[in-house]
């Protein structure tokens, strides 16, 4: 099944909705495969940003995804990034739409909570640039029989 990559950013550190967010991918039925707490660094967000290395923001934007630790993830499940980007929403949590991640928990478009991939060749990326092979867990989710009708799994 597909996984992607997540950042929980410092903003939901700081503002202690790391348990509301979490909440969020659990009730919606995805895998956590890997999970872990880091301390990214200029080296790193250079090539997880390099898209936006050029813009205007982006030193504000690397000073505000170092300001503290961050929580990395690894989501699991069927069509699981674009599940995940939809559960997110638009880049600006003041655009984007009630009931996603950041239409709920937001106001900003820089501290705007949550960093999904945007793409399957990119979450493979991602996954590999932040985490080891050895610290991502296949084991079996027992609900999965009640999550996924048998054609979906
Ligand atoms: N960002 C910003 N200003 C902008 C666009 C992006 O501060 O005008 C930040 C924001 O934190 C965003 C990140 O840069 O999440 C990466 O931008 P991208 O366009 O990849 O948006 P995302 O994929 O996170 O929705
Ligand atoms: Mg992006």
């Amino acid at each position: 099944m597909e996984q992607t990559f997540i950042i929980l950013k410092p903003s939901t550190i700081q503002r202690g909705l790391v348990g509301d967010v979490l909440t969020r991918f659990q009730r919606k039925g995805l895998q956590i495969t890997a999970m872990k707490m880091a301390q990214l660094t200029e080296a790193i967000l250079r090539e997880h940003y390099a898209h936006l290395i050029e813009k205007p923001f982006f030193p504000d934007l690397l000073r505000s995804m170092m300001a503290t630790p961050v929580i990395l993830m690894v989501l699991k499940g069927k069509d699981a990034v674009e599940v995940v980007r939809q559960m997110i929403g638009s880049t600006n949590c003041r655009k984007a739409a009630p009931g996603t991640i950041r239409g709920d928990f937001g106001m900003s478009g820089q501290e705007n909570i949550v960093h999904a991939s945007d793409s399957i060749d990119n979450a493979i990326i991602e996954i590999n640039r932040f985490f080891k092979p050895e610290e991502i867990y296949d084991y079996d989710l027992l609900l999965k029989p009640a999550t996924y009708a048998p054609d979906e799994l």
